[in-house]
């Protein structure tokens, strides 16, 4: 175990130095962050579109996210332009949204809450003048946590134990400040500070941006209702704008990019170190090094084989499962919808959105309004839709099942899509039906189909206290040499802004093994 074997890159021997499997953000940031370097890179992705999760089709002249419709905690990924020599300024415009969220209940009482601190802190005391007073206290602790060690926590690997106890070595800090939070769950930290039940749930429901209800999701991500308050953007012309910068900073390198291009197996010698990839219409392209942006359990099961790894690497991937699922319902309509946020929620109290979650554990679709979301993208960028049209992308309470109890997702669909607009009609935006003219949905099923990721899972693994940094798959294999590890099943886990501090962290273990 341990280092890998080092390669001489640029040898005639191989294809290229480096073959990335999956145009994912966390695929993209590494291919460009070591193609600067001066490795040559091929990245192949399955599908005609690059970006995974943060991606955007058109279809009838609108322009839909297909699953992540937001960014915030942007350190990461302008960090990873800043290690190309570059600006991310240059290559996407982010539209600050404000306010950060709105929220809605089934009786229609509305509030929002926004970017400034003290203006958020004024609608929170009008809920409940106490929990006003605790979000300055959660303001001033959660804050120096965030401007002096988030960065650090995103930059750094998490391959043992050994790495953790380094990383409280370098940052003692961090050991005082975020330790108790590692330590904790969600729902425990807030609970330190909120009592209203509906404040509780508007600082709890973070959790479900990792995959995970408040009571198991480790406390740190309690920070998230903080961090939001540095602002949060929408990319003009859609999510994929963010793939597509890292794309343009690549291919500067001479990075490559295939569309259309299943990997079907990597290619190993007789040592177990890699040697390239065999694409599904059985052509092999060979490497040195080969990153796996997809999902860990498929990269290990399907494209390794358990007859390659050893015992104790099978059951550990075996102890992981793919993470939750989460239908998106895409709607156009022909007038601007009532809402007043890029995001609008159903303000859910705490135990609801735990409740959610073990429904969607069982196999069941939650009648909970646990998590109901509406995206609004043409509120920022009007060019999404035909002139006048609007897009709205709407989260009908998931998490789901992948397979529903007595069902599945091809029979379930169109229905789930007309009580999806029913939902939206009755209780985001009155009247909003009769201006629907485009509805369409991706199930988990779609996206399995779409992103081939497994059980439709959205964040890659399973995320709680069990699988969190080293207890997560490895960013440099340990199984296989040579094999590198990005995206959101490897340390820290899914979401745009942990997905590209994996590409900081691969990069990085990469370039130490090899230059
Ligand atoms: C519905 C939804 C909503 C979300 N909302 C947000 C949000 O608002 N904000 C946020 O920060 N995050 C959000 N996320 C999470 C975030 O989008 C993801 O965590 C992140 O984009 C994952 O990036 P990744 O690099 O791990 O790869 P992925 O996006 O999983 O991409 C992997 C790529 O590999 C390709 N691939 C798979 N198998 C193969 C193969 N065998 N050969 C070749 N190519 C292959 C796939 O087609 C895909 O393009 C959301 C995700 C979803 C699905």
């Amino acid at each position: 175990m341990g280092r890998n074997p080092k390669v001489k890159f640029g040898s005639d021997q191989y294809d290229y130095d480096m073959i990335t499997i999956g145009a994912g953000i966390g695929g993209l940031s590494t291919s460009a962050l070591v193609a600067k370097e001066g490795l040559k890179v091929l990245v192949l992705e399955q599908s005609d579109l690059i970006g995974g999760c943060c991606s955007t089709y058109e279809d009838k002249g609108y322009k839909l996210d297909v699953g992540a419709s937001i960014v915030e905690v942007i350190d990461a990924m302008e960090e990873v332009f800043r290690r190309c020599g570059k600006k991310a300024e240059d290559y996407m415009e982010l539209i600050p949204c404000d306010p950060i969220y709105a929220f809605v209940d089934e009786k229609g009482q509305r509030f929002a809450y926004p970017v400034d601190w003290d203006e958020c802190a004024k609608v929170i005391s009008e809920i409940d003048p106490r929990d006003g007073k605790s979000f300055y206290k959660f303001m001033k602790k959660g804050r120096k946590s965030i401007e002096k060690y988030l960065l650090p926590l995103f930059s750094l690997p998490m391959q043992t134990m050994g790495d953790s106890l380094k990383l409280m070595l370098k940052y003692p800090g961090l050991m005082v400040n975020l330790m108790p939070q590692m330590l904790s769950t969600h729902e425990a930290v807030i609970k330190k500070y909120f009592k209203n039940p509906i404040v509780l749930g508007s600082m709890a429901f973070q959790s479900y941006f990792v995959g995970a209800p408040p009571e198991l999701c480790p406390g740190f991500m309690g920070l998230v209702a903080l961090t939001e308050h540095y602002g949060i953007w929408y990319p003009k012309g859609g999510m994929i704008a963010i793939p597509n910068g890292l794309a343009a900073v690549g291919k500067e390198f001479g990075v490559e990019i295939r569309t259309n291009t299943l990997v079907d197996r990597i290619l190993l010698d007789d040592k177990n170190v890699v040697k390239g990839v065999r694409t599904a219409d059985g052509t092999e392209i060979t490497a040195p090094v080969v990153l796996s942006n997809i999902n860990a359990i498929v990269t290990y099961k399907n494209l390794i084989g358990r007859e390659n790894l050893p015992w104790h690497i099978n059951k550990g991937i075996n102890s992981f499962t793919p993470s939750m699922g989460c239908p998106m319902v895409y709607l156009a309509m022909d007038t601007a919808p009532d809402l007043i946020a890029h995001h609008t929620m159903i303000a859910s109290p705490l135990d609801q959105l735990n409740e959610s979650w073990y429904d969607y554990k069982n196999d069941v679709i939650s009648k909970k309004a646990g998590q109901s979301l509406a995206c609004w993208p043409t509120d920022a960028d009007p060019d999404l839709a035909p002139k006048g049209h609007h897009i709205v992308n709407f989260v009908y309470n998931g998490p789901v099942p992948y397979a529903p109890i007595g069902s599945n997702w091809d029979l379930l669909k169109e229905r789930y899509i007309e009580d999806a607009i029913d939902y939206f009609d009755r209780v985001f935006s009155p009247g909003i039906k009769k201006h629907i003219v485009y509805a369409q949905a991706s199930t988990p099923l779609d996206f399995e189909r779409r992103l081939l990721a497994p059980r439709g899972c959205i964040y890659g693994l399973d995320f709680d206290i069990t699988t969190v940094g080293p207890m997560r798959p490895r960013s440099r294999s340990w199984a296989v040499k040579n094999l590198y590890l990005a995206g959101a099943s490897t340390h820290m886990s899914g979401g745009i802004p942990t997905v590209m501090s994996s590409g900081l962290i691969t990069s990085e273990l990469i370039k130490e093994d090899h230059l």
